[in-house]
């Protein structure tokens, strides 16, 4: 019989039997417990660092939009969806990065690939962090620009792929995450700013784990474009954009992942703009959530993390797997992250903080990794 999917290639059989993905069922509580197969765990595996997602303020916000408006936007924002709160939300989005518009898209993902294949094009230069996310890069090779990748956080091979290749483009895109989602990293943007200017590039950070955590920079220092998600911090779905009115208006006209899906429900962009009131209005938010994450990285002796995602790198998928279930046994739900997600021979258990963990859970993770996990490593 004819298989459906696509043939195997290099890249899948790269996916070894310890990568191999499942999707399991999980229902969030409203505090950080998730229930998996009538168990209950304590998730440090989300990204819903300010608690936003289980907000009542955010959820009345949604509940009120669904009463409104309904709950489908039913057509693109082109045609009919583009209802009264996007505007409401894009402004306070622009206001919040202080540039002059913003554009929200249908995700995170939608937007990348949207925002880099309309502006980038076949004689252009798109140079990434060798860590830049998936959907970067998706965005990168939908453009029929040439992409180039430098080693990860170091602007000398940024700038000597710059010398090298710079002048044989139109063009020249250099895209970074601004933190790292899966090393919790931060990208040095002033640098990088510096850097795009003096080779004429445009710098778009993807600030998708950055929104509540890392507060904009002086526009001079900030990147010219600056994308990220409704869907981390927020704890809503949805994409935007944030830069010139020029940018945003070629968007409008050319960026297909906006203008050829359906706006987002009326109750995702009321519950985001909601909860960006609320990020703005209680920095405390973010400040428990990166006391938790220093506090771990304290007692296990790891750096100090820049922001609330913390990389416990193991090496191998298998163990990596196994340091998960582990940790499962004693009711804490932490992702192992593997490969093709992350380099290979660098699998992690990726542990993320939020204001909505209590300092007894962290304690008591703590205890159970130098308890459990640290003697299985040996
Ligand atoms: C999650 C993520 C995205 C995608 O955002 P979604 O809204 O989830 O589609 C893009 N870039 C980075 C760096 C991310 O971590």
């Amino acid at each position: 019989m004819q298989s459906f999917y696509r043939n195997t290639t290099t890249e899948d059989k790269k996916i070894s039997h310890h990568s191999q993905r499942e999707l399991k069922i999980i229902q969030q509580c409203d505090d950080k417990t998730i229930r998996h197969n009538r168990t209950d765990y304590i998730s440090f595996s989300d990204n819903d660092y300010l608690g936003l997602s289980q907000h009542p303020d955010v959820k009345r916000a949604a509940i009120e939009a669904i009463n409104r408006y309904g709950t489908g936007a039913t057509a693109s924002r082109l045609i009919t969806g583009n209802h009264p709160i996007y505007a409401e939300l894009e402004s306070k989005l622009s206001q919040y990065k202080q540039t002059e518009a913003a554009l929200v898209f249908g995700s995170g993902y939608l937007t990348n690939i949207g925002l880099i294949s309309s502006l980038a094009r076949k004689d252009d230069l798109i140079i990434a962090d060798r860590l830049a996310h998936a959907c970067i890069l998706d965005g990168a090779q939908l453009s029929g620009a040439r992409l180039m990748r430098f080693k990860h956080n170091n602007l000398l091979h940024c700038k000597s792929l710059l010398n090298k290749h710079r002048q044989n483009y139109r063009h020249c895109y250099l895209i970074v995450d601004h933190v790292y989602s899966m090393d919790g990293d931060v990208a040095p943007i002033a640098d990088l700013r510096s850097l795009a200017e003096q080779f004429d590039c445009t710098l778009i950070s993807d600030d998708a784990h950055a929104i509540g955590f890392i507060k904009p920079h002086h526009p001079d220092e900030s990147a010219h474009i600056q994308m990220g998600t409704l869907s981390k911090a927020l704890g809503s779905y949805g994409g935007y954009v944030c830069g010139d009115s020029d940018v945003i208006e070629h968007l409008i006209n050319h960026a297909r992942s906006l203008i050829y899906s359906t706006a987002l429900p009326p109750a995702t962009v009321a519950a985001a703009s909601a909860a960006l009131d609320i990020a703005m209005k209680e920095p405390e938010r973010a400040d428990k959530a990166m006391a938790h994450a220093k506090y771990f990285c304290n007692e296990l002796k790891l750096a100090e993390p820049p922001s609330p995602i913390v990389p416990y790198i193991i090496g191998d998928a298998e163990t990596a797997l196994k340091a998960s279930e582990i940790l499962r046994t004693h009711g804490f739900w932490v992702n192992a992250i593997r490969p093709p997600t992350v380099p290979e021979g660098s699998s992690r258990l990726r542990f993320t903080f939020s204001t909505l963990h209590r300092h007894e859970d962290v304690k008591r993770l703590v205890s159970v990794m130098n308890a459990a996990i640290k003697p299985s490593l040996l």
